[in-house]
């Protein structure tokens, strides 16, 4: 080996971690609020016809017009008003390339989508956290009265909020942007990541400083695909189309993209039956002892529990049920989150946890 001493990384990102989250391999996976129903195999079939005539040897479209076409038409809006990419992470670290950056700030309110701030500080954004309430919601005064004391030139707000659920009232989303309205420029950024699964949507406003960006991860099960939007007014579109890779998005992804949107019912019926299983859980949760659960507008649900959070998310591992800890995180003390299944895979959790607070408690009684 050479002792020539090696780059060290860029010295703003020192401290920083890369996202994780944990996965093992386990029979129930609940854990990282994917769908747990196949996308409708007539869309597999027609998407791999569609692949069949992708001439492979060309790039391909570099403005994905179809597919953004497509999108317009579905939300009411112009194809200039939908930027799509890998994942609406992409969406959002292309934002942040083009309105973020040094010695600009972005502002979210905590404990919310920790990708948030870990792209804003990739992007060489400083971030400013605000905390939520105690029950994770949000007061639109806060959110206003932040929004003036700090300047941001980002607000993220996120609803239904990951990992809460917390599906904001539409004054929250008005009152960013009232503020910003009032003070220097700035972007109110809503990731409506689960908007599907919730009653109200930040698309209902207008402005010219509300980006919604949304993903085919979730509702259309497709999270392996890697394909997110946003619908944002035709200029800040075209300012993210300046920094974005060249023909970041591959011909794949965009066939399948536009293909999918031929099978909204059947989205819509997989969202409906996930919303019917996320209140029979719900209902449980809230009737079982030693748990507090949070109302929740997505595919998922947070709780609390009264015994060690780490240790009855391990006993839920070990019992072959996956669902995600975040008893360490500031703010979630004792709080895990669970991703709503098929109704077996819900049912084998809700037996797991019952047994794995069955033995917390054994143990606690054994130490008292
Ligand atoms: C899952 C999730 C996403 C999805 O990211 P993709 O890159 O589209 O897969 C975005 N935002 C939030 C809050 C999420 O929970």
């Amino acid at each position: 080996m050479s002792g020539a001493a090696r780059l060290e990384r860029r010295p703003d990102l020192h401290a920083l971690r890369g996202y994780h989250s944990p996965q093992l391999d386990v029979e129930v996976r609940l854990n990282t609020n994917e769908s747990p129903y196949p996308p409708p195999p007539a869309f597999v079939r027609a998407w791999l016809d569609a692949l069949s005539q992708v001439p492979l040897n060309r790039y391909p479209d570099r403005g994905a017009h179809a597919l953004r076409t497509a999108l317009a038409h579905m939300l009411g809006r112009t194809s200039g008003e939908v930027f799509c990419a890998n994942g609406s992470n992409e969406v959002l670290q292309t934002l942040l390339l083009a309105f973020g950056g040094p010695g600009r700030r972005a502002l979210l309110f905590e404990p919310t989508y920790t990708l948030h701030a870990h792209v804003a500080r990739l992007t060489g954004t400083s971030v400013a956290a605000v905390s939520r309430a105690d029950d994770f919601t949000l007061d639109p005064d806060v959110v206003g009265e932040s929004i003036r004391r700090l300047s941001p030139q980002i607000v993220f707000l996120c609803s239904p909020n990951n990992p809460s659920g917390t599906v904001d009232d539409p004054a929250v989303a008005q009152a960013a942007l009232d503020a910003l309205a009032a003070g220097s420029p700035g972007l109110l950024v809503v990731d409506e990541a689960y908007g599907e699964f919730a009653r109200s949507s930040a698309l209902t406003l207008r402005s010219d400083a509300l980006v919604v960006v949304r993903t085919y991860s979730k509702v259309w099960s497709l999270a392996a695909l890697r394909l997110g939007y946003c619908v944002a007014p035709e200029w800040v579109v075209a300012e993210m189309e300046d920094v974005a890779l060249p023909y970041h998005l591959d011909a794949a992804t965009q066939a399948a993209g536009l293909l999918a949107l031929n099978y909204v019912p059947e989205m819509e019926a997989r969202v409906a039956e996930l919303m019917e299983e996320r209140e029979r859980l719900f209902v449980t949760l809230n009737e079982t002892s030693g748990i507090t659960v949070f109302p929740s507008g997505a595919n998922f649900l947070l709780f609390r529990v009264d015994e060690d959070g780490h240790e009855v998310w391990g006993s839920l591992a070990d019992r072959g049920v996956l669902i995600r800890d975040f008893s360490g995180q500031p703010g979630l003390e004792g709080c895990v989150r669970v991703t709503v299944g098929t109704r077996s895979e819900n049912d084998a959790f809700l037996t797991a946890l019952g047994e794995a607070l069955a033995e917390a408690g054994t143990r606690e009684d054994g130490r008292s």
